[in-house]
């Protein structure tokens, strides 16, 4: 038929339906489905299932486990009503293994507390936690039961919830929308000799499989995510993505941005250092300083374990910029981590003659008037600062490079954002450097930066001891007192590090306090000092420069510490409920000690009972000192959204797809990127436009 005219449908025909053609679907609800991004049936196809639950069995009370979701049934043994900070109901239960299981209720109503007399049989369904008597399963989904009343046969689905649509609402519409599904042929994207080797189903098989599990299904492995269904539907969605990634990135690079080729002052300054750059950093700078020469913006991150030196071949990279006669920035995310690059920008590029000016939210008034004044004129050839670069107002004569610090910390609109200031008026855009001390795992590497170049600093400066690591519990305390007491009294400086995650900045400074004046009165002799959140920021540099002098010899603090400081002399790291923390914030702070010659060590101090996983996150600790081996088993402990912040990348939205377990089909990914970028890029948009929406993210951007 001569259709050629028409442009190919980017949707299957009956998934182009708007949401009003399901029965009981009117405008209303079809609004609120809307502001998710579902608008059309197709939308409701790929609305997967976050998860199911299993009530095909019941877990005896006994074997119930922290964190694991279970159906569990029970006999009321004793109900509490209490009243304590706000209401609060809670019912013990219990069963054949002899377990007693406390479900909490904050909101319950006087005909569900009738419900709950001692005797009545209940089966729940929630996810337990460890509470003050045990564990307990708050709000858990529950009804009455006979005895022996019969299980169901296959898992329900459990959908991402959207405000103002109730669950079952939602999970209707999906059945009216797979009803519709229409057959492979009109489904099917990928030509199926691509990827048919890799024994998944069809797309139509597999959407009707994570909608509609059958008793006779594999049960464990769709509760793993680790059914060929859904991995069939990962390696469609990672390849949307792949594929969104690759069509930004070409567009980035089809802006100009300014080549950058005079390198005398870069290279003054690295013959002017007091030390010998490592060989991968020469290497590193080499990759940069190649980027730069050409005329199409870099987008470079740099990766490189804490204090492998990356900051000085950010300052060299600047000075290429410089020498261009144009500027760079520098942005960090704390203040104290930008004072920090200040102070050693200053004392490194100011003897060469150049003007580093600084930028940060506490600058206000008449300087901030002057600085502004300065960076509109070029006249400040470097710019320092935090997120106060890159608010309204700040306008750059002509930026050529912006670096960005510990990008993880920063959203990638945060990112762009400073790119933004640079000279659009030429139709230059400026490169970019990012650097993280959070090694990204190579597959993540692939697919959150597959619009980033990649360096790595894989070597740290010479003269460094690694650190040793011990895991202590809290009441172990006392012997460590006597163990700063020693260290000092050699001369060395020591941390104590308070966390307390989860609560305020007022909540971690009370307790931190509290710490402090223990310590103070169980150490007389010494010298200590504090530093907080709530403290303002000049108080806060005033006592990290009191240690960094070597006036203070025992440094309480919060986690402020966490990046930037530099105190070879300090050989000794205490870190307290260390169970509380990731480990890559482990990583960063026990980076702080070992930066000088002596001998250094951490001592991680947990309050027990440990998790599962705290045990082995502080486990890794103990036995590795090396970055990317600590951040894949963080990725492996805790999945890409944490571990890159979830503001990130979009990764944590995700509809099917993790990067860890589904991390074996990234190089199919890139494989069948290439090829469609190759031979069918219309093909490219329409697989983009259908997982990740708005073919523009694809086409333009
Ligand atoms: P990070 O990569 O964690 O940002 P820094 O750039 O802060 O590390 O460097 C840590 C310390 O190592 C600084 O005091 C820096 O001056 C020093 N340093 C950097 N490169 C070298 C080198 N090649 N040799 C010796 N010391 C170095
Ligand atoms: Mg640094």
């Amino acid at each position: 038929m001569p259709r050629a005219a028409r442009p190919t449908p980017a949707l299957a025909p009956a998934g182009d339906a708007p949401l009003t053609s399901l029965r009981g679907c009117g405008p209303a609800l079809a609004e609120k489905l809307a502001t998710r991004g579902l608008s059309t049936v197709q939308d409701l196809w790929l609305q997967l299932p976050r998860g199911y639950e299993d009530r095909t069995k019941i877990v005896p009370i006994r074997e119930l486990q922290a964190g694991a979701a279970a159906q569990v049934e029970g006999v009321v043994e004793a109900v509490e009503k209490g009243f304590r900070y706000r209401p609060m109901l809670k019912v013990a239960i219990s069963d054949d293994s002899h377990g007693t299981l406390v479900l909490r209720f904050f909101h319950f109503r006087a005909a569900q507390v009738a419900q709950f007399q001692p005797g009545t049989r209940l089966r729940c369904y929630g996810t337990p936690r460890l509470g003050p008597q045990g564990l307990e399963i708050v709000h858990p989904s529950y009804r009455v039961v006979e005895p022996d009343e019969a299980l169901g046969s296959v898992l329900d689905p459990v959908y991402p919830q959207i405000e103002g649509v109730a669950p079952a609402t939602l999970r209707r519409l999906i059945g009216l929308a797979v009803d519709r599904l229409p057959p492979d042929a009109a489904l099917e994207l990928l030509p199926v000799e691509w990827w048919a080797d890799l024994g998944l189903p069809s797309l139509h098989e597999a959407l009707v499989t994570v909608h509609r599990p059958q008793a006779g299904d594999d049960i464990p492995a769709l509760l793993s995510g680790r059914h060929p269904a859904q991995r069939r539907l990962a390696l469609e969605e990672l390849l949307a993505h792949h594929l969104s990634l690759r069509g930004q990135r070409r567009a980035h690079r089809a802006h100009a941005a300014p080549a950058l080729r005079d390198a005398r002052l870069a290279n003054a300054l690295r013959d002017g250092l007091p030390f010998r750059l490592t060989g991968a950093q020469a290497r590193v700078f080499a990759e940069v300083a190649r980027d730069l020469a050409q005329p199409v913006p870099m987008l470079r991150l740099v990766q490189g374990d804490v204090g492998s030196g990356k900051t000085v071949v950010a300052a060299m990279a600047a000075l290429l910029a410089v020498g261009d006669g144009q500027q760079a920035a520098l942005m960090a995310p704390t203040e104290l981590l930008a004072e920090q690059h200040l102070v050693n920008l200053r004392g490194w590029l100011e003897p060469l003659g150049v003007r580093v000016a600084w930028l940060a939210g506490k600058v206000t008034g008449k300087a901030r008037a002057k600085v502004l004044a300065e960076v509109a004129s070029g006249e400040a050839q470097v710019v320092v600062g935090t997120h106060a670069l890159m608010q309204e107002g700040v306008a750059f004569h002509d930026l050529a490079l912006a670096i960005v610090d510990e990008q993880h910390r920063f959203g990638v609109h945060q990112r762009l954002a400073l790119v933004d200031k640079g000279p659009r008026a030429r139709g230059n855009v400026p490169h970019q450097l990012v650097m993280t001390a959070t090694p990204i795992p190579r597959t993540l590497a692939m697919a959150a930066y597959a619009d980033l170049d990649v360096s790595t600093i894989d070597e740290l400066p010479p003269g460094r001891t690694p650190v040793t690591t011990v895991v202590l519990g809290a009441d172990r305390r006392p012997e460590l007192v006597e163990r700063i007491r020693r260290a000092c009294a050699e001369g060395r400086q020591a941390y104590w590090v308070c966390t307390l995650i989860d609560e305020s900045d007022e909540v971690v400074a009370r307790a931190a306090q509290t710490t402090f004046d223990e310590l103070t009165a169980q150490l007389p002799e010494l010298r200590l000092g504090f530093v907080h959140g709530r403290m303002r920021p000049a108080e806060k540099q005033a006592a990290m420069l009191a240690f960094k002098n070597g006036d203070i010899d025992l440094l309480v603090a919060t986690t402020v510490i966490e990046v930037g400081v530099d105190v070879p002399n300090a050989s000794l790291m205490i870190i307290e409920n260390a169970e509380r923390l990731g480990l890559s914030q482990l990583h960063q702070l026990r980076g702080r000690v070992g930066r000088g010659s002596a001998q250094s060590s951490c001592v991680l101090l947990y309050q027990p009972p440990l998790s599962q996983m705290a045990r082995e996150r502080l486990a890794t600790m103990r036995e590795t000192n090396d970055g990317f081996v600590i951040a894949e088993r963080d990725l492996e402990l805790r999945g890409p959204g944490e571990l890159l912040g979830t503001r990130q990348t979009g990764l944590a939205e995700f509809r099917v797809a993790d990067l860890t377990r589904d991390a074996d089909l990234m190089p199919r990914v890139q494989l069948l990127g290439e090829r469609i970028a190759e031979r069918a890029p219309q093909l490219g948009g329409r697989i983009v436009a259908r997982w990740v929406g708005g073919a523009v993210r694809y086409a333009s951007a």
